[in-house]
């Protein structure tokens, strides 16, 4: 082939435009940041440069298969449409549900959701983009009467003050922070406010972190308020054109915050620290405030991001050049979902249930034999519905619902019970596909065509450079299938991803006159061509030519009256955490993606953070009894989960982190979910994933072990002991075992925790001092080897991997498997996952004589000189060698 791509990044809401080479065998020879794309102008994070290690045939599902037989597509189309025909037959269209995601492509979400809500008649379609910024969508649709970001990446870099609230931007939105740090070094007069109870990657870089006590932000921002309003921040003459102001809105405030000692003790910050925050918010007119999934997931958030609009609103800073309100977008197309509404509290291309003309004008766009007359259940209450039984067929499109949803638990009881599962996905090896009883194979990133949203509302084309692999298809495609089969055949007749979406930007304009702000209709009827060559470009799009990429001060809002609403907004009462339980915080690191299917099976990305790590305050770890490295056991009221003892300064006192991202493919009992909570905001339906009650207890292991193998080696997934796994280099996978109980080294053979026929096995023993050893080896290769020690001396584990590299083992090699010793600790993480550099390695090299500078460092060792996520650590780390 040898051509050159132009696509988009998988990952997150930044959405960073990437090119692609593809060799004449069809592979990746390369991949950099697109220099035009203007969400990142060439740059790119380490997510975007390990795509090419993540493309990787292992773990896809190619064929379609009907309770585990491979079968075609046919037959599995037949079943899926049949099982929910026969299900609304006898139950009715509210008995079926699509749970969608924001990985699928516009086009996809597009014909799901017509699907669903015009032609099934229901609108039970949720996403699991519900999870991440439904709260920021009601903030939104109250203040502004429509979901429409008024900001744009640029105002990041024009903005004097950036105030970044519950958002680790610099891990999870690795090239927006590069970009803002990019101006701050340009302008040094430009300021950097982080709020977050973390001392995060983000805050490190801040000129003021407040460091809140998680749930108290609607506090914070009340209190602002107050203040802006006292010391004469308002801009009376905005306020009085554009904005309508509740009439208790400022007295609810001052009842709750009315000043700086109360907002200080309800948020846990001192008055100095409120009041710095509030004096520089108050002098800095180009300001913007960026708010992700710390404000959203939360059962306050949509009030939260009011709060955080209406000191926007109060002071005039929107709709000018480097000042507003801007929510980030986690997902690469959570964006795209809103704009085509396949959400079920909405109808579609931002028509609502709540107005009504809207279910009309639908009706006759999409010639709708039915259409659901109220908002189908949220995510949360979907599968609540499920384990209920009054939703009996669930079709899950790119998602991996087990792992990501709250209190996994009950959501396994919900897709155990459901009547029929239809998953489709581009892997089998998801814990949700795994309990699937039809599973369909969807098409990848990078086989894939369509468009996706990002965070500033620019829409860019992802291409396909590879064929299909196997009888992989695109999801829409699937979707008009199933529909063709419950007679909706001609609704559904599209041949192209084009198609699809010049209907869906015809929609947007349908009837709009710039009553709607979600207007595309400059592309209802782009060509294939253009559709093909689209460059990336921000809605709205509207056919005469006009809208502006920002909200311009003193065009009307989408409400009734023109104008926007600074809201009425009273905190809602919260127990403190009892009996001592700690608060458990859940987010992303920086190297992961969602449940780690495609980011986890990437040796680079995962020499971050190489197993599910639980971050605790050294005073909380000396009260509940645990040490630094030592696994710890986590206890909710929902569930319990393991993970790795860091001890973390930086981490609020009475709290703990555990990131998101440990699925059962990866760890035995890494699922945070397991633990959180299924409370949700009362609005927006997102749950408060940030906020659930957790005991510590330290887990005494009796015994640890390495099994280094090749995929799919370690198919056993034991219960009982702790186990977790990372890909390294060479197709091979590092699984660290540990357990409490007394492990038999006189008679247990762990051959069971090694999958594999004809194996040819190699055992060392010595149960006086507490050791096993086995290799399985085929045809001479090295398979496998396990050592299990009862003390931590474990083997070198790069010297094992050289050893797998060896066609046929002789006897010599064969007894040198088992008889390495060395020190490795099998955990060290790398800082720098580019280079492969550990803090150790950055504090070696200072004893050594490299001077203590990021530059230095970037010189010396290579780190943090490709892709500069892991800047800010380096800094902490060098920052912590000069206290
Ligand atoms: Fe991808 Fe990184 Fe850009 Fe996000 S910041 S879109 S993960 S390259």
């Amino acid at each position: 082939m040898n051509e050159t791509v132009r696509t988009t990044c998988p990952y997150c809401g930044t959405g960073c435009g990437l090119e692609v080479q593809v060799g004449e065998r069809g592979e990746i020879t390369s991949l950099r940041g697109d220099a035009l794309h203007p969400a990142n102008f060439g740059r790119l994070c380490g997510k975007g440069m390990a795509l090419p290690e993540t493309m990787i045939l292992d773990g896809r599902l190619l064929h379609p298969r009907v309770h585990g037989q491979t079968t075609s597509w046919d037959q599995a189309l037949d079943r899926v449409a049949d099982g929910f025909k026969a299900i609304i037959a006898q139950h009715g269209p509210d008995a079926v549900a699509f749970y969608v995601s924001g990985q699928l492509l516009t086009e996809d979400y597009y014909v799901a959701n017509k699907l669903m809500k015009g032609f099934i008649g229901s609108a039970n379609i949720d996403s699991n983009s519900r999870l991440c910024m439904a709260s920021a969508v009601v903030a939104h649709k109250r203040a502004f009467g429509a979901d429409r970001v008024p900001c744009s990446y640029e105002d990041i870099e024009l903005a004097e003050l950036v105030v970044i609230v519950g958002s680790n931007t610099a891990w999870c939105h690795p090239i927006l922070f590069q970009r803002l740090l990019a101006a701050r070094r340009a302008d040094t007069n430009k300021r950097l406010v982080v709020i977050d109870p973390r001392r995060t990657a983000t805050a490190m870089e801040a000129d003021l972190h407040l460091p809140i006590q998680s749930g108290t932000d609607l506090y914070l921002w009340l209190g602002l308020l107050v203040y802006l309003q006292q010391n004469g921040g308002f801009d009376l003459d905005f306020l009085r054109r554009q904005v309508e102001v509740q009439p208790h809105a400022l007295e609810l405030a001052a009842a709750h915050a009315g000043d700086i000692a109360t907002v200080a003790r309800r948020t846990g910050l001192s008055a100095s620290e409120v009041e710095q925050f509030y004096s520089l918010f108050l002098q800095t007119r180009r300001t913007v405030t960026l708010f992700s999934q710390g404000i959203n997931q939360s059962c306050q958030g949509s009030d939260q991001g009011n709060a955080i609009i209406n000191c926007h609103l109060a002071t005039g800073r929107i709709g000018e050049p480097g000042m507003g309100p801007f929510s980030l977008t986690g997902q690469p197309n959570a964006m795209g979902g809103r704009e085509v509404g396949a959400l079920a509290n909405q109808l579609a291309a931002h028509l609502g249930f709540d107005h009504p003309r809207h279910a009309e004008v639908l009706r006759r766009f999409w010639g709708s034999p039915a259409l659901p007359a109220r908002p189908g259940p949220l995510a949360v209450d979907l599968f609540r519905a499920v384990g209920e039984g009054r939703i009996r067929a669930l079709w899950i499109l790119g998602t991996n619902p087990l792992v990501s949803l709250p209190d996994s638990n009950a959501v396994r009881r919900a897709l155990d019970r459901c009547e029929l599962l239809v998953v489709s996905d581009v892997v089998d090896t998801t814990d949700t596909a795994r309990m699937a009883h039809i599973l369909l194979p969807a098409l990848p990133w990078g086989e894939k065509e369509g468009t996706v949203t990002n965070s500033e509302r620019r829409i860019s084309r992802q291409r396909a450079f590879l064929p299909a692999a196997g009888s992989a298809k695109p999801d829409w495609w699937m979707l008009c299938q199933v529909a063709k089969r419950l007679g909706h055949g001609k609704a559904f007749a599209y041949e192209s991803s084009a198609e699809i979406f010049r209907e869906h930007a015809a929609l947007s304009a349908f009837e709009n006159e710039g009553r709607r702000a979600f207007d595309i209709g400059a592309l209802a009827r782009i060509s294939e061509a253009d559709y093909h060559a689209m460059p990336p470009q921000q809605w709205p799009l509207p056919q005469d030519g006009g809208g502006s990429a920002r909200w311009e001060k003193g065009s009307p809002f989408f409400t009734p009256s023109g104008r926007a609403c600074l809201m009425e907004l009273a905190p809602a009462p919260d127990s403190p955490a009892a009996g001592g339980e700690l608060i458990l915080n859940t987010g992303r690191i920086r190297d992961q993606w969602h449940t780690m299917t495609r980011t986890g099976v990437s040796p680079t990305l995962s020499r971050h953070t190489v197993e599910p790590v639980a971050e605790v305050h050294p005073d909380d770890a000396r009260q509940w009894g645990v040490a630094e490295g030592q696994l710890l056991r986590l206890t909710s009221a929902h569930g319990t989960a393991l993970a790795r003892t860091q001890l973390k300064n930086e981490q609020r006192r009475g709290s703990v982190f555990m990131s998101m991202h440990w699925s059962g493919r990866f760890a035995g009992e890494g699922l945070v979910n397991a633990l959180v909570t299924a409370r949700t905001d009362p609005f927006s339906g997102q749950p408060d994933a940030k906020r659930s009650r957790v005991r510590i207890t330290p887990v005494n292991t009796l015994w640890r072990g390495i099994l280094l193998s090749r995929d799919p080696w370690f198919e056993a997934r034991p219960s009982g002991i702790g186990w977790s796994r990372q890909a390294l280099e060479g197709g091979l996978w590092l699984t660290r075992l540990e357990g409490e109980e007394v492990f038999d080294f006189a008679t247990a053979t762990g051959r069971e925790w090694i999958a594999g026929e004809s194996v040819e096995w190699v055992e060392y023993r010595d149960a006086a001092c507490g050791r096993l050893r086995l290799a399985a080896l085929q045809e001479g290769r090295l398979q496998a080897c396990l050592f299990i020690e009862s003390r931590e001396v474990l083997p070198d584990v790069a010297a094992l991997m050289s050893l797998f590299g060896v066609t046929r083992l002789d006897e010599r090699q064969r007894l040198g498997v088992l008889s390495r010793s060395g020190s490795s600790s099998c955990r060290e993480r790398a800082v720098c996952a580019c280079a492969g550099v550990s803090a150790e390695g950055i504090r070696r090299a200072v004893a050594q004589g490299l001077s203590p500078t990021v530059e230095a460092i970037g010189k010396g060792l290579k780190a943090g000189v490709n892709c500069g996520s892991c800047q800010p650590e380096i800094r902490a780390i060098l920052a912590n060698l000069a206290a």
